[in-house]
């Protein structure tokens, strides 16, 4: 589950979130929807405890990342929260498959080989698993941001425009793993996106505005 309340957020002058509240079960996929600009990036940083907002707090399956301080948090974010982020943020001097394995290293839980093998293999990225991230196709990148997001089980999945590069088909491949991912570890799904192909398919929206001119 998570809960925001009262975010404010600025970068200098510029008021870029003002969210009185917002909640989501365990479980729930949710969507936050609006335009370039509108805050999406910032108010997935701040859920995901990267940002921390001017005003309010963040729970995130029952801890308020406010009472973390940076260790604890960055463990609690390797263990608890899957990110997808904007750009892929692949480490490039790492094969596919070891990509993986920091991910594990860096949320301190134990390498698990057998369970990165499983998940390549489970999103068809069995043959890449020694390529490095520049040699690979968009989809491809896409679905190892993915995997490593999920590695750990998380609690709650991120995913900031995961389908803006993509087209029809690799959208929707997307989508369904990002919410098979997220049924399979009972995960509470967020996904920024202004796609058209994403809006119909989730029910909890929250629609952001540009607030300054
Ligand atoms: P979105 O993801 O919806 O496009 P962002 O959260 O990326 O929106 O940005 C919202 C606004 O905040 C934009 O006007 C952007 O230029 C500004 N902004 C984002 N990050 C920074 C930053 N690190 N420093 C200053 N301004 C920023
Ligand atoms: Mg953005």
């Amino acid at each position: 589950m998570f809960l925001l309340n009262n975010i404010q957020h600025s970068y200098g002058e510029q008021t870029v979130l003002n969210l009185p509240q917002w909640q989501g079960a365990q479980g729930a996929h949710c969507l936050v929807l609006g335009p370039s600009g509108s805050g999406k990036t910032t108010l997935l940083h701040i859920m995901a405890g990267l940002l921390t907002p001017q005003q309010g707090n963040v729970i995130i399956a029952e801890q308020d990342l406010r009472q973390l301080k940076k260790t604890a948090l960055d463990r609690f974010r390797g263990q608890f929260i899957g990110i997808v982020f904007q750009r892929q943020h692949l480490v490039n001097a790492l094969t596919v498959f070891n990509n993986l394995v920091l991910a594990q290293y860096l949320a301190n839980v134990p390498q698990d080989k057998k369970r990165v093998a499983a998940m390549l293999a489970q999103l068809n990225l069995t043959a890449q698993q020694q390529a490095y991230p520049p040699t690979l196709s968009q989809g491809q990148a896409q679905r190892v941001a993915i995997a490593r997001a999920v590695i750990n089980q998380p609690k709650m999945i991120l995913a900031d425009e995961p389908t803006a590069s993509l087209d029809d088909v690799h959208c929707l491949q997307v989508l369904e793993l990002l919410e098979n991912k997220a049924k399979e570890c009972n995960a509470t799904l967020v996904i920024a996106t202004h796609d058209a192909r994403v809006k119909q398919r989730f029910s909890e929206q929250l629609s952001l505005e540009i607030t300054y001119t």
